[in-house]
């Protein structure tokens, strides 16, 4: 059994971590060491430390570095996948969506209204109808989530109120529905506080650079701290690994390099000011082989994205300007003002893990977001594939393979998962907190605004924040004049939230670095003077830690050329073509939809 620890995540906790890693050997192995601090990894840790296991989790990098900040942030069940008749994932995406809302981080989740767009009269009216009202009943077949507000439909009149911003004869009616947003990277970090305040070790900056085998079985792994360069051993009687893209470094290390388990799908993200498209909904409409996104997010929108082959650098997937050009112009094709090069204020690019086993030629959009559990050699547990919304699920799964693993080398019982169960670090107060948010934002002498923005990233943690700005007021100026973020919510990444490096602080816990058109160059050097106590950061680490933030910045230019595989890129084209899921869908639905065809509520 583990003692109970507590959910800061510091340069003390690190330590402590490391300690506990290195002192693991054969006589006393962790029960489970974790490798891959991104969603799935640290839902693993959460899980297996709630068990009762002893556990470790070490992270190359930041907790969400990869994949998991670089999402269209929607814990969703996928529309598209309804299209691919994967009705149980759809409904396990949406029944984890519920969960996510209601109880497990209700201040990182909230719905969001969707337009779906209708541009033709006839059947394309009734088809997305009952594609939507299919999606809303599988949500609330589920015991969460039932209060999002039904679908309806709407006329291009109606539409014109809610979104000014899209073009007079885009679309000749709407579906408007709800799903939901997630702070993903925010949310990654939640769950590997609420698995150290469950007993977890959590190491960043930490890698796997080897497995030990002993008689066939995975009995432990060479572990570098990534800050001192240092190598040791660690003993673990299951190793679990959710290294995402990574997963395939994992079978190699293992031996079974012959084996592929991810294909790697790359996704690229730009960030536009919210003005550049007036509407107060969100949009979701179809492209020649996928979707597009135009998501609200604080003073911007997310555009996204592509879902394209890639095999360059996983660290930072590089953006082509074929694929800043490519979501563009599907954006342009519904917007009245079309929007340029010159609207993008930040980009970012992420790879899906996609599992490999099955797939063909095709493009990767055809392929299923389901996830597999792998056990390559005794000892070793990989888990590979799904989506972000299903996190949980797939750690559960993960965790309950690691159980009997661990089997094969110890008898006591494991209890099952019950992550369902447990709120995430800020969740429990968040209710009565919000409720008393106007009285918090009278006492500490910040704008209602600052109050609901602090809650909505910080939950019932916000308080610790405002301790901060109580002792050192000048921690509530803002870390940019451009972003919402305050210097107290900065320290508060280094001294609870397990940021390292000051790229973790303006990527990941703010996402300062996404939402400025400098990138957090230009205030890179002052934030970090101010963190420089809390991290105890010499003037040559400052110097060091901007340069990190220069290098990240220039790394994600658009670089001329590149590809969109199979995309018809037509500026001004509106029509969404009919293809033969639709028509094979139609034909058995027989517009059954419960939803007004052609006659749309005014
Ligand atoms: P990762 O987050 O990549 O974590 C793996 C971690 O392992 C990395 O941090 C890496 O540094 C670490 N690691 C690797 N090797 C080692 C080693 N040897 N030692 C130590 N650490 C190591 N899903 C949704 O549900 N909703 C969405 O809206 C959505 N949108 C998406 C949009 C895009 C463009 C993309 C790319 C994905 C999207 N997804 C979405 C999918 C979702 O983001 C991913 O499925 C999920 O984040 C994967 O999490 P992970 O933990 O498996 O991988």
């Amino acid at each position: 059994m583990v003692s109970p620890g507590s959910d800061v995540l510091d340069r003390a906790s690190r330590a402590g971590a490391l300690a506990r890693i290195a002192a693991a050997d054969s006589t006393s192995p962790l029960d489970v060491l974790v490798i891959g601090g991104g969603v799935v990894g640290c839902g693993s840790a959460l899980d297996a430390a709630q068990r009762g296991l002893s556990v470790a989790l070490v992270e190359r990098h930041d907790l969400a570095s990869g994949t998991s900040s670089r999402s269209s942030r929607l814990a969703h069940g996928g529309l598209r996948y309804l299209e691919q008749r994967e009705f149980s994932l759809v409904h396990e995406a949406l029944t984890e969506r519920g969960l996510l809302l209601d109880r497990l981080a209700p201040h990182l989740v909230r719905p969001v209204p969707f337009l779906y767009p209708v541009t033709r009269r006839g059947w394309e009216r009734p088809y997305v109808g009952f594609g939507i009202t299919v999606y809303d009943m599988l949500s609330r077949l589920g015991a969460y989530g039932g209060a999002m507000p039904r679908p309806k439909t709407l006329s291009a009149k109606v539409v014109r109120g809610i979104a000014p911003g899209i073009k007079d004869d885009a679309l000749v009616g709407a579906v408007r529905f709800h799903d939901a947003q997630i702070d993903d990277a925010r949310h990654t970090v939640a769950v590997a506080r609420t698995a150290a305040a469950h007993g977890a070790a959590i190491a960043t900056r930490t890698a796997v650079v080897s497995l030990i085998r002993e008689d066939g079985r995975v009995v432990g792994a060479v572990i570098r701290d990534e800050l001192t360069g240092r190598e040791f051993e660690t003993r673990a009687r299951v190793v679990l690994g959710a290294a995402g893209v990574w997963t395939d470094d994992l079978l190699e290390m293992s031996g079974s390099s012959s084996q592929h388990a991810v294909r790697q799908s790359k996704g690229i993200h730009l960030v536009v000011p919210r003005e550049a498209f007036p509407s107060t909904s969100a949009l979701i409409a179809r492209t020649p082989t996928s979707v597009l996104f135009l998501l609200p997010w604080g003073r911007h929108w997310l555009i996204g994205t592509t879902d394209t082959d890639y095999t360059g650098s996983r660290s930072e997937p590089q953006v082509d300007e074929a694929d800043v050009d490519y979501l563009l112009a599907e954006a342009n094709k519904w917007l009245a003002r079309p929007l340029t090069r010159d609207d993008v204020v930040g980009i970012y690019s992420g790879l899906r893990p996609l599992l490999s086993a099955g797939t063909g030629e095709d493009g990767t959009a055809t392929l299923s977001r389901e996830h597999a559990v792998l056990r390559p050699a005794p000892g070793l547990v990989l888990i590979a594939g799904g989506k972000y919304t299903t996190y949980r699920v797939m750690a559960s799964d993960a965790v309950d393979a690691a159980v009997a693993s661990r089997a094969e080398v110890t008898t006591d019982n494991v209890p099952g998962c019950e992550t369902d169960e447990l709120p995430l670090v800020g969740a429990a107060g968040y209710s009565a907190a919000w409720a008393a948010r106007e009285r918090t934002a009278r006492e500490a002498g910040l704008t209602l605004a600052q109050v609901e923005h602090l809650l909505r990233r910080h939950g019932d943690r916000t308080r610790t924040v405002l301790d901060l700005i109580a002792v050192d007021p000048k921690l509530a100026e803002p870390m940019h004049p451009e972003a919402p973020y305050l210097l107290a919510e900065a320290v508060i990444a280094i001294t609870r939230e397990g940021a390292v490096g000051l790229d973790d602080v303006l990527v990941r816990r703010t996402r300062l670095a996404l939402e400025t058109r400098g990138g957090g160059v230009d205030v890179a050097q002052s934030i970090a003077e101010v963190l420089a106590p809390y991290a105890n950061w010499t003037e040559a680490d400052i110097a060091a830690q901007v340069a990190v933030v220069a290098e990240r910045r220039d790394a994600l230019q658009p670089v001329p050329g590149g590809q969109i595989d199979q995309q018809e890129v037509v500026a001004g084209v509106t029509a969404v073509a009919a293809d033969s899921v639709e028509e094979a869908l139609l034909q058995e639905v027989e517009f059954a939809t419960g939803l007004p065809g052609d006659a749309p509520t005014a």
